[in-house]
């Protein structure tokens, strides 16, 4: 290992590995992962934390992952709380985007998988009319026996980066379930973000996002498909780490 190298801290938060990782410690760790191969990603966020409580999938997905970022500001609060501060925020979208602004002068070969077919089209546009090397792309809307011939398209483009635009828990299970025929760097979950890079989405002013209030902009736009994840989500959350931390003392 490189002098360099940050040493990754490692904590548990809500029983699921916590990385205590900054934005540029998390882009040189990607890019170390990358290097080595047959990695992925996992984003810690209220919605995974009580979406873990009754998916073991889901957790064998975080615990077997090589970096684990503190993907919502609620994380990064309630690592405070519970005694494990995580340095800062490292959005997924934020990351993605990072990785995808240096990948043209790296050389990394990107493939784009999930959205509707028009998003993901005009995403791959954006991308390579930005220099980077997109190997291949398709939207995420296939049929369950269609799944082989998707993960056979991906490995044989050898991606170094997979970025995964579906919903939680199905690209973890995803990932989990194909491991050892995606012939991939570093697996990559990247949730609504392409709806954004498309135009299709608006992002949060910084401001918002600064104030931790990424989800009600997010929530504002989708109502009826939000709902149920940030009104009920968050108030369960905020319940969870409350008992977490009482029942500690
Ligand atoms: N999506 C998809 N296939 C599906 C359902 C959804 O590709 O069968 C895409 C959808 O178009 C959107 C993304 O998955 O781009 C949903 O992202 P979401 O914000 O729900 O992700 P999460 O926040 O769960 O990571």
């Amino acid at each position: 290992m490189p002098e360099s190298t940050p040493a990754i801290r490692r904590e548990r938060l809500f029983g699921l590995p916590l990385d205590l990782l900054t934005m540029a410690e998390s882009v040189e760790l990607c890019h170390r992962l990358v290097a080595e191969r047959g990695h992925w990603r996992a984003d810690l966020n209220a919605s995974i934390v009580l979406a873990a409580l009754d998916d073991p999938l889901l957790r064998e997905y975080m615990d077997a992952s090589a970096i684990s970022n503190a993907d919502g500001q609620s994380i990064v609060w309630a690592s405070r709380i519970l005694g494990v501060p995580a340095p800062e925020r490292v959005s997924g979208i934020d990351l993605f985007l990072e990785l995808v602004r240096l990948a043209p002068q790296r050389g990394d070969r990107v493939y784009l998988l999930g959205a509707a077919p028009d998003v993901v089209q005009a995403v791959a546009g954006n991308f390579a009319a930005r220099g980077v090397n997109v190997v291949g792309y398709r939207d995420g809307y296939w049929a369950p026996g269609e799944e082989s011939a998707v993960v056979d398209a991906v490995a044989a483009s050898k991606p170094d980066l997979l970025f995964l635009a579906l919903p939680s828990p199905r690209k973890e299970h995803f990932v989990l379930r194909n491991r050892d025929k995606l012939d991939v760097g570093l697996a990559f979950g990247v949730g609504g973000s392409f709806d954004v890079v498309s135009g299709r989405l608006k992002r949060a002013p910084l401001w918002i996002q600064k104030l931790g209030l990424e989800w009600c902009y997010r929530f504002i736009q989708e109502p009826r498909r939000l709902v149920k994840r940030y009104l009920v989500g968050n108030t369960r959350f905020v319940l969870l780490t409350l008992k977490t931390r009482f029942a500690r003392n």
